[in-house]
């Protein structure tokens, strides 16, 4: 099946799971009340959001400067920076460092650019022993389920399913509550991290001129996924950049409060290879810089202010769309959610993706919430014009728009009876609707017939 057709088939499903939505949509909107009371500690949020908007451009702009400058930074603090061009570069960069290094135990944080490349799986095939440290990818590694929220990975997950695997994999409790199954999987984790030869980690920031990486986290997992490992390899997506440590004055409180709803996450880790006077610290500290399509997007002058994202999140919690079509995994592309509809066709081709970008609503909400105001629906816009330049534009897409221009020039077509315009309007658009909602009807009389009936014409 093609990623669309399954895209379509998840949502219908998802949309007419009452158990499903009744479960996960309090959730979002949860996440966004959260947002909307933390977002009221800021004195002037939308003077935060222009500034934010302002240092991401600047970066984006200028983004072949400040990844040269990180990597000059990160080489004088006696890390190693390596590039990877797409998925596969940089998997053959990480098997190459675990082979160099025989790491034979391997912890991961939390980051989606893990999902992006297919690591776990990739690294489980070649034999390595590799441990989720997050404890929702944890659980969903337990479970082979994946993430449905880019923060909130198991928040459609049923508690009881959960403690059935836990009972099965880890001996948990059948009655635990889930602070003990929290505190069970801690236990179970914390050896692994003692254990460990490497340290996979994200970033969620790239501190140039420091030639740090910046991480927002709540469970501490990243950091421990590096503390004790001889080796850290940190695989970051280019578009990670910011200038300079102050920035963090205000892209972490803007993450924090637009992601979770938090003041401040519970742990902000800035680092880079140990020096000899630490107590800690891996001795190896590897960056990978991932590009995987930016460039693309980079070079589209139009669309690349979508480099500028921070993945907080807030445009999912408030997507009509992503709360009918069951989450990230749906979109079957990189990203779901409007940021992951707007990059996905830009990052991996019209052909295939460029359902995503008519997955909208255009309600316009994920570009009001964005903190560094992406103009995510007319990105959304954009696309859809590119894709017609492109020439991918479906045959029977284009026969509908010749059909209906023709229909709606037309006064006499109009003005015809209501069940030959239905029946007609039913053909074009009956299998796009799908079964489970009902087909909209087109009204008895025109409007051009209701006024001539009013002024007596
Ligand atoms: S596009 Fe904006 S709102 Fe959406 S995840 Fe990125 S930064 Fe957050």
């Amino acid at each position: 099946m093609e990623p669309h057709e399954i895209f379509l088939k998840e949502a219908e499903k998802k949309m007419t799971d009452i158990d499903f939505r009744q479960r996960v949509l309090p959730m979002l909107d949860f996440m966004e009340a959260n947002r909307v009371v933390r977002v009221k500690e800021f004195s002037n949020l939308d003077l935060a959001k222009q500034r934010a908007a302002y240092t991401r451009w600047k970066v984006t702009e200028n983004l072949d400067k400040y990844l040269v400058d990180f990597e000059g930074s990160i080489i004088r603090r006696g890390g190693k920076v390596l590039w990877a061009f797409d998925a596969n570069n940089a998997l053959m960069e990480i098997d190459a460092i675990i082979k160099r290094t025989n790491a034979q135990k391997i912890v991961k944080s939390k980051s989606s650019v893990f999902h992006e490349i297919g690591l776990v799986k990739h690294l489980r095939d070649k034999g390595n022993v590799i441990v989720e440290t997050d404890l929702g990818d944890y659980v969903l590694d337990l479970m082979n389920e994946k993430a449905y929220h880019p923060n909130k990975s198991v928040t459609n997950q049923k508690l009881e399913n959960i403690g059935r695997f836990l009972n099965q994999k880890i001996k948990s409790s059948l009655e635990a509550d889930p602070e003990e199954l929290v505190s069970d999987i801690r236990a179970e984790i914390r050896n692994k991290f003692f254990e460990a030869d490497l340290g996979i980690t994200g970033a969620n920031f790239l501190i140039s001129d420091a030639g740090s990486i910046a991480i927002s986290e709540n469970e501490g997992s990243a950091r421990l996924s590096f503390a004790f490992a001889k080796t850290h390899i940190v695989l970051a997506a280019i578009d990670k950049i910011l200038p300079t440590l102050t920035d963090l004055d205000l892209f972490f409180p803007l993450l924090s409060s637009h992601s979770t709803g938090q003041q401040m996450t519970t742990y902000n880790t800035i680092t880079g290879p140990a020096y000899r006077e630490d107590f800690d610290g891996p001795a190896e500290f590897i960056v990978i810089l991932l590009d995987n399509g930016r460039s693309n997007l980079l070079a589209t002058q139009d669309q690349r202010q979508a480099l500028n994202c921070i993945e907080c999140g807030a445009c999912s919690n408030v997507c009509p769309v992503f709360k009918t079509v069951a989450g990230m995994h749906s979109y079957q592309s990189y990203g779901g959610g409007p940021i992951g509809q707007v990059v996905g066709p830009l990052q991996q081709g019209f052909k295939e993706y460029q359902y995503l970008s008519n997955a909208s609503t255009m309600c316009g909400k994920c570009t009001d919430v964005c903190p560094v105001k992406i103009d995510l629906h007319n990105h959304l816009l954009r696309n859809r014009h590119e894709n017609v330049v492109q020439g991918f534009e479906k045959t029977g897409e284009k026969l509908a728009w010749f059909t209906w221009k023709k229909f709606m020039l037309s006064r006499k077509n109009l003005n015809r009876p209501a069940a030959i315009k239905n029946f007609t309007f039913k053909q074009f658009y009956k299998s796009d609707w799908g079964d489970q909602r009902e087909f909209p009807k087109i009204a008895d009389k025109s409007f051009n017939q209701l006024w001539r009936e009013k002024n007596g014409l």
